[in-house]
């Protein structure tokens, strides 16, 4: 007998092979499903489902529904040549025909049996059920009606039918295997059904009440293990850092600042420097529109930092960013004495090992640099602040390396855009969130338009006009150069800045890409941000970070190929000074649909939250900021579009757990559920 008191999972982690009808070939194309064990089966959940309960008198059969009845065979006609079979069936109130291009039917359906029957009405010289599913009855209830039938992703080598009986099976056989391992406070404080009961439901609804109840259920067991999960890992990297103290550098810096804060700025410089005076370890997210103003609010952590004698190091995701941030802090930082570096792949051996002496003999207070701050060579003398810009490109474990180049320094990162409040929940729940909702006064709103590709001339008017005016251009297109990756429907960098320089002989144009060598690079971004060129022609290397804001126009070619979010970055680069500005978006000839929707919410939406939430809607949260190497999005019931509200009653509950019981000594099999489920991909201590 099974002992529900011993709470083993027995059987639930053995292959599917073990149930009743699967052998190799259905276990293969299980596991082509992502189903490898019996527990995988019972949360196996279908796609939808068919409403078989109400039956349809046949007098009321109607052309293009799919309905259930209740017959009996009057009789039958046996198919001659090409025709179907046919059976004419009554109700004892009106009489229909049934249809079927199967020649064996008659061996199984006899005039004088009753059936129930699922499926289409169509109208061909009359009503008729087209091809139904049916099944004759007995006195055992109907296995194919009555009810609300699960369907689930079916694949050729394992049909609906089968894989409906296969989980109907394991259900049977394992589901009372399933342990509940929810706090049984939480449970009864919200009335949840217990786990067994709603993976049952969910697999056979009993109505959409129940339903409801038990996908509510089971999303909240997902999103509450990922919270708890989260706010351990958290508990676990409080180890005690070394207090940082702005002093003079901070104050000097401050002080010489030619314009006033943003109240979003000082919130953020506050909540970080009282952080980072604790002595606790500072991990704080930075997450603010484009232009709202982050590297000020890094730079203050920086100097606070410098101040206090350790080192800090700024991580960008590349190159064309790494020299651009540097450039910038070189420029703000030497006036007060501070020595920075640039770290990046391209350095030359001699100037690589130069840099990583200063390093460690600690004469750099502030390097900058791109992944190639993590390599094992470099050595910091004291590194006490780690800033990780455009925290999206980087996955979680690289930020986790370089903290292990400090004794656990301070950590602040910054989203490049807005990612929607339940994807930061979701995927840096550890962190503590600081919010720029405000951009920098006098900013005027960008105009987005778009143009067909026959609008060139408008286009030209439009460069020329800025040109005059003092002020500059970019135009972004996908390719470096023409057919790359097999594809001649996209524009490229080379050609357009070749049919440019024809058409537009008077005006300074430059290429920036990424197959330019790093000086190259370099020099082109320098006599952009001076104002020697007019209009660059760039790829996507310019998405994030460059700041020039005499630019007050932005024109991206074939956008539809781009996404939300880089769309959004994009238009980011201009509208950073005082003058009007314009992004043109320009839909080439191989606009896909998803291309144009996005075209579309760019002219919509200006702001990067709203784009944002509209990104997670069409991408998910696997595609949205790049978290899906990090799979703790991949929900089996949760979804962060439609489920904001139960992911914040997750996220209270698991905080409410963890302040009673930080250890979860006395939760043994909630604990055990969250380390089998997300030790791992948490990297949670404990973990075998
Ligand atoms: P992002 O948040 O996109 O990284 P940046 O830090 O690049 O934004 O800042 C965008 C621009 O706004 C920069 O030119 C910066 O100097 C300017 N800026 C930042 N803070 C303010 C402020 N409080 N007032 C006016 N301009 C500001
Ligand atoms: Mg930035």
């Amino acid at each position: 007998m099974w002992d529900k008191s011993t709470h083993s999972r027995a059987g639930l982690d053995a292959s599917v092979r073990y149930l009743r009808g699967v052998g190799e070939k259905r276990a293969k194309a299980l596991e082509n499903l992502d189903v490898f064990t019996i527990e995988d089966i019972l949360f196996f959940f279908p796609r939808r489902y068919e409403d078989r309960r109400r039956l349809t008198p046949l007098e009321e059969l109607r052309p293009g529904e799919t309905v259930c009845a209740i017959a009996d065979v009057l009789s039958l006609s046996l198919p001659e040549g090409p025709a179907p079979t046919s059976a004419l069936l009554t109700d004892g109130h009106a009489t229909v025909r049934a249809v079927w291009f199967n020649p064996h039917i008659h061996k199984i359906l006899k005039p004088g049996v009753r059936v129930a029957l699922w499926g289409r009405v169509e109208y061909y010289s009359g009503i008729q059920l087209s091809n139904p599913e049916f099944e004759i009855l007995t006195d055992k209830p109907p296995r194919l009606i009555g009810h609300i039938v699960p369907i689930y992703p079916a694949t050729a080598a394992l049909p609906q039918s089968r894989i409906q009986k296969i989980v109907a099976d394991a259900l049977n056989t394992y589901a009372d295997h399933l342990v509940d391992f929810l706090p049984e406070k939480i449970r009864v404080r919200y009335g949840m059904k217990g786990l067994q009961e709603a993976v049952c439901e969910l697999h056979h609804p009993k109505d959409a009440e129940s339903w409801l109840k038990a996908r509510n259920r089971l999303a909240f067991d997902e999103l509450f293990l990922l919270q708890t999960g989260l706010l351990l890992r958290r508990a676990s990297a409080q180890a005690p850092s070394t207090s940082l103290v702005p002093g003079e550098k901070f104050k000097q810096f401050m002080a010489a600042l030619p314009f006033p804060l943003t109240g979003a700025q000082q919130r953020a410089i506050d909540e970080i420097l009282e952080d980072m005076q604790g002595d606790g370890m500072m991990n704080r997210l930075l997450q603010g529109d484009v232009g709202s103003g982050k590297t000020l609010v890094a730079l203050a952590a920086i100097l606070a930092a410098v101040d206090s004698g350790v080192q800090a190091a700024l991580m960008v995701p590349t190159g064309i960013l790494a020299q651009q941030h540097y450039m910038t802090l070189e420029k703000l930082l030497k006036p007060l004495g501070i020595r920075t570096g640039l770290l990046m792949g391209s350095l030359r051996p001699d100037e690589r090992r130069n840099l990583l002496e200063s390093l460690k003999a600690g004469k750099i207070q502030v390097l900058t640099g791109t992944h190639a701050v993590f390599s094992d060579s470099v050595d910091f003398a004291r590194l006490g602040l780690a800033v990780v810009d455009e925290q999206h490109r980087f996955g979680v474990l690289q930020k986790n390396a370089l903290i292990a180049k400090g004794t656990s320094p301070h950590v602040l990162v910054m989203t490049a855009t807005p990612i929607p409040r339940t994807l930061i929940l979701s995927v840096y729940g550890d962190l503590d969130v600081s919010l720029l909702n405000e951009l920098p006064p006098g900013r005027k709103p960008i105009k987005t338009i778009s143009l067909g590709p026959e609008e060139e001339g408008q286009l030209l008017t439009l460069i020329r006009d800025r040109a005059r005016h003092g002020q500059q251009v970019y135009w972004v297109c996908p390719l470096i150069e023409d057919s790359e990756e097999g594809r001649t429907d996209l524009s490229s960098v080379s050609s357009c800045y070749e049919r440019l320089s024809k058409l537009l002989p008077d005006i300074s144009i430059e290429m920036l890409h990424g197959h330019l060598p790093m000086e190259e690079k370099a020099s082109v971004m320098q006599r952009f941000a001076e104002g020697k060129t007019t209009l660059l022609v760039a790829t996507v290397v310019i998405e994030v970070g460059m700041d020039v804001p005499n630019a007050t126009l932005m024109i991206i070619e074939d956008a539809g190929q781009f996404g939300l979010a880089q769309l959004h970055q994009l238009r980011g680069r201009i509208g950073r000074g005082k003058a009007e500005s314009l992004c043109v978006l320009l839909e080439g000839q191989g606009t896909t649909p998803d291309g144009h929707e996005r075209v579309e919410a760019m002219l919509r939406l200006p702001d990067g939250f709203a784009l944002a939430e509209a990104d997670l809607e069409q991408r998910g949260p696997g595609e949205v900021c790049g978290v899906h190497q990090h799979g703790v999005t991949d929900f089996r019931v949760a979804n962060l579009v439609r489920d904001r509200k139960i992911l914040e009653l997750a996220r209270k509950e698991a905080q409410r757990l963890l302040q009673d019981d930080p250890a979860l000594e006395r939760e043994p099999l909630f604990r055990k559920e969250l380390m089998r489920r997300l030790g791992k991909t948490l990297h949670l201590a404990g973990t075998a």
